[in-house]
């Protein structure tokens, strides 16, 4: 049965725990580089990505997830876990630092000028049936580099056509919260990336 971690120092730990104890794995709150080490999957769930970043370098994860994400470890990012897998942040004064290893271009609070958080039924690549998204002050992703899959789009509204999901190999990310409604198929994906020993 593999471990998939949740990066508990800060965020919405619990409802990620829920749905993966849901598919069959065993889920564990990381919060040290030895919890760490027993997980072959990550999520970083929503947040506040920047008080997420510098919790993980006080408590010395942060090097040793960039470490696990370089190695191949597959890992999903929701919302601000997004903003931590993604290389650049659209975001010019801030130098905020991320864990990285997607090559993707994020804009943090991308939808925050239109409305706060809304919600809506987005068409999910490799999933059949459209996925309930709910977005709660979210980034999207301004640009992706060649390796990078767009999964999913913004259907309609004025940020129409904005990249909301991505993957690159092992790493997956969305812009939304999947966790919210206890829907498992984007946790499922994850699962997936996980190699079979
Ligand atoms: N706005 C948050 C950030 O920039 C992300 C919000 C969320 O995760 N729900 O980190």
């Amino acid at each position: 049965q593999p471990t998939v971690g949740v990066f508990a120092l800060q965020g919405d730990v619990r409802e990620h725990v829920h749905l993966l104890e849901g598919l069959g794995v065993r889920a564990l709150a990381v919060r040290r580089p030895s919890e760490l080490d027993h997980c072959d999957a990550l999520v970083l769930p929503g947040g506040e990505s920047t008080t997420m970043a510098k919790l993980a370098r006080i408590f010395e994860l942060d090097d040793p997830i960039r470490k696990r994400i370089a190695d191949g470890m597959p890992t999903l990012g929701t919302c601000a876990g997004m903003i931590l897998l993604a290389d650049r942040i659209e975001d010019g004064a801030s130098g905020q630092e991320t864990f990285g290893g997607l090559d993707v271009t994020v804009r943090r609070n991308a939808f925050g000028r239109q409305v706060d958080s809304f919600e809506g039924d987005l068409a999910f690549d490799g999933l059949d049936e459209p996925v309930h998204a709910v977005f709660i002050r979210a980034p999207w992703v301004e640009r992706v580099g060649d390796d990078v899959e767009v999964l999913a789009r913004v259907a309609d509204g004025e940020a129409a056509g904005r990249i909301v999901a991505v993957r690159q190999r092992h790493l997956l990310a969305t812009s939304f919260h999947p966790e919210v409604n206890g829907d498992p198929r984007v946790h499922r994906l994850l699962v997936d990336l996980i190699p079979t020993s």
